[in-house]
């Protein structure tokens, strides 16, 4: 018999936790205006909120920890980390930040104008919205593909390279500071970038003379689906594929809370010496010295182990099995998700899943609530309290999908409780035709309602 895969790690340490009544969870999601960010952690059994920061650490991440080095500059934590930064990555220059928005604001300081267009694929919220906050516009030019759920395109996260050229004809080049590469693209699912198009996006960018970066969270996922769909890459490890991304960019930024395995940091990396001492002074001002950024010491060394470890290919194979484990279950059960199954999280099709839910009862908020009630996981509405409202009629936006996501934490549940996340949403499943009223807004903020929206049944 061929010996089953297995996870290349085992369990040192755990945390309980708590299991709760229906009785319980119904009462509390009603105290807290069925938002679910308004939750205290011990009322939430199995929390798939997000990936973000909420991984596992690993044995040498800890050791790591004891051994960081706290001096102000020239830290030995630090060093360690550049030196990752430039063999692993492949970039000259780096700024730590705290998280990866704070790479953004650095970043943006410096390169995004009033009036400036970033072209790229989806790009991500708080990407998108430090643009925005400096007058300057993102355009979404991700392949058509990757907007219908049921699309197998291998690589939805793809940028449009008509679409490109486009922008790239529309306005001068002075307005466009730089093309944009999220990998995988968050925005739309996980969903990974080829090779080829980062380098067909490289080639179109060099002739019209636009810099490209790289929103590089989840890298290594994006990685790893390179090697497992792009036949040249088949026989190149992790490593190497991960080198000659980057290669094809001058500089990125990085919320390390995703594949940088940690639980707080970002960074930043450019090639351009110029550009590293302009956004050097940006990070002074708002983040720390250059040799900090906003992290104590041990950060940066758990970091710099946490980089060396996601980029290898047991590590990500036992982390996208989990995810496409679950994926695969829900669609065992019927359960309308959207495919392929992305790097991070599955994307439940809230519209297809409780059909009698009108999409002013906001469908995904409303299957998010069922979930928790129904078991005490947490997962989160990427639908219509997600989109907000227009800011010129005051009318909820009602995006193209509506959906609930699952995002799985990395090494940190089992594949029992995945089974008993499916098997929660399989009830629900079954009783879909019962439901019919979804939830009214009772109160909401004027800008990001979603994290502290209060909202009641309807
Ligand atoms: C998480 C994330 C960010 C923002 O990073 P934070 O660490 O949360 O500030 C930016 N881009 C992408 C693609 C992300 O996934």
């Amino acid at each position: 018999m061929e010996l089953p895969w297995a996870e290349p790690y085992k369990v040192k340490m755990v945390e309980e936790i708590f299991m709760s009544s229906r009785e319980q969870r119904e009462k509390w999601i009603e105290e807290e205006g069925n938002n679910l960010f308004n939750l205290a952690s011990d009322r939430v059994f199995i929390d798939l909120l997000t990936d973000s920061g909420t991984g596992a650490m690993s044995d040498r991440q800890w050791a790591e920890i004891m051994m960081g080095d706290e001096s102000y500059a020239g830290s030995q934590s630090y060093l360690k980390l550049r030196e990752v930064v430039r063999h692993t990555l492949g970039f000259p220059y780096f700024l730590p930040t705290h998280q990866g928005r704070a790479a953004e604001n650095v970043l943006f300081s410096i390169l995004v104008k009033e009036n400036n267009v970033v072209p790229g694929n989806s790009h991500f919220d708080t990407t998108k919205g430090h643009i925005e906050f400096r007058k300057a516009h993102a355009i979404d030019c991700t392949i058509e593909e990757a907007f219908d759920i049921n699309n197998l395109h291998p690589f939805k996260g793809n940028i449009d390279l008509e679409k490109l050229e486009e922008v790239y004809k529309a306005h001068p080049k002075e307005n466009i500071p730089f093309c944009m590469i999220t990998v995988t693209c968050n925005s739309s699912g996980g969903q990974p970038v080829s090779m080829q198009n980062i380098k067909d996006v490289k080639a179109l960018s060099d002739r019209y003379g636009i810099p490209v970066f790289f929103d590089a969270a989840r890298f290594a996922e994006n990685a790893y689906f390179i090697k497992e769909r792009e036949d040249e890459y088949q026989d190149k490890t992790i490593k190497e594929i991960v080198k000659e991304m980057f290669s094809y960019g001058d500089g990125f930024t990085m919320s390390a809370k995703k594949d940088g395995l940690v639980n707080i940091g970002g960074l930043l990396g450019m090639r351009n010496e110029q550009l590293y001492r302009a956004c050097g002074n940006m990070g002074i001002i708002y983040e720390g010295f250059i040799t900090y950024g906003g992290l104590a010491g041990r950060d940066l060394a758990a970091l710099a182990q946490g980089l060396l470890e996601s980029t290898e290919l047991p590590y990500l194979k036992a982390r996208i099995d989990q995810v496409e484990y679950l994926g695969n279950k829900l669609i065992a059960y019927g359960i309308p998700i959207q495919k392929p199954i992305g790097g991070h999280a599955v994307f439940v099709d809230a519209l297809n899943f409780l059909t009698h839910v009108p999409r002013e009862e906001y469908p995904a908020q409303t299957l998010a609530i069922e979930l928790y009630k129904e078991s005490g996981v947490r997962g989160v509405e990427i639908g219509t309290l997600l989109a907000d409202r227009d800011p010129e009629t005051r009318k909820d936006r009602f995006p193209k999908l509506e959906l609930l996501r699952l995002a799985i934490p990395r090494r940190t549940y089992s594949y029992k409780h995945l089974d008993y996340v499916a098997a929660a949403l399989k009830n629900i499943f079954d009783r879909r035709e019962e439901i019919r009223s979804g939830l009214e807004i009772v109160w909401e903020s004027e800008i990001l309602r979603h994290f502290t929206i209060l909202l009641k049944k309807k």
